[in-house]
């Protein structure tokens, strides 16, 4: 290989890219919704995980993503969706909407359920390749959400910190989130170590995000 340092590094990048437009080129396909782990689908596709806490712009996100108004309910009141949500894509990868989590109105038992089936599904699913763990850029990296990587390091689930709402935050601070999620996750072994700031509402980061979830699909794949 010959070319400037960080030449082919670039290539892979423009590679994945376009392999991210190709796949959200398909359209997203709702498979099912699970409340019980016996109800889980079949796991021969690599699947990657959206979690975060309620209104942290996980529905809206997941909607940008898949170029869908409704994929995820984005107009859900905080806390609502109870289930684990799956969707696939082009038959070749699936992508699972969690249950936003922090949210301390709905009633304790409810609250219990759906966090161990989180848990259970976290831990337990060896076609996981990546969850997806969004942060509000404006408000960062809170207790709620160490909690979830502390889960997530102890079950050795690799896991991506992706900011949401960017553009709420004047373009000239935009480092300042990434530098600060950055700095938070660099002694975590499972966090990838790479942040992902989107805007859904202003279609920022989002092709990025897709081109990390087609290059998790080319890995199994080649
Ligand atoms: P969820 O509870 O995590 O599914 O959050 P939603 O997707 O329902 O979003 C919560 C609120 O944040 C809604 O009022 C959205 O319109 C808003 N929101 C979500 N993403 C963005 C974004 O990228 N930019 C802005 N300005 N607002 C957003």
């Amino acid at each position: 290989m010959s070319g400037a340092p960080g030449a082919s590094d670039a290539a892979k990048d423009e590679l994945d890219l376009e392999a991210g437009r190709r796949l959200f080129a398909r359209e997203a396909v709702f498979v099912l919704g699970v409340a019980d782990m016996t109800q889980l689908p079949r796991d021969d596709l690599p699947e990657v995980a959206f979690a975060g806490r309620s209104n942290v712009g996980k529905s809206s996100l997941l909607n940008a993503l898949t170029g869908r108004k409704s994929l995820a309910r984005a107009s859900n009141a905080p806390g609502r969706t109870r289930e684990l949500n799956f969707f696939r894509l082009d038959d070749r990868i699936v992508l699972v909407d969690l249950p936003g989590y922090g949210y301390a109105k709905a009633p304790k038992k409810k609250i219990e359920r759906w966090t161990r089936l989180t848990r259970d599904y976290l831990r337990g699913r060896a076609n996981l390749k990546r969850v997806f763990l969004l942060i509000d850029a404006r408000h960062g990296i809170r207790p709620a959400d160490e909690e979830v990587m502390s889960a997530l390091d102890a079950a050795a689930v690799s896991y991506q910190i992706v900011l949401t709402k960017l553009d709420k935050i004047a373009v000239t601070d935009h480092e300042k989130p990434i530098a600060d999620a950055a700095a938070t996750i660099i002694r975590r072994p499972a966090a990838h170590p790479r942040i992902i700031a989107t805007s859904s509402t202003k279609g920022v980061g989002l092709d990025v995000l897709r081109a990390e979830i087609a290059a998790l699909v080319e890995r199994r794949h080649g």
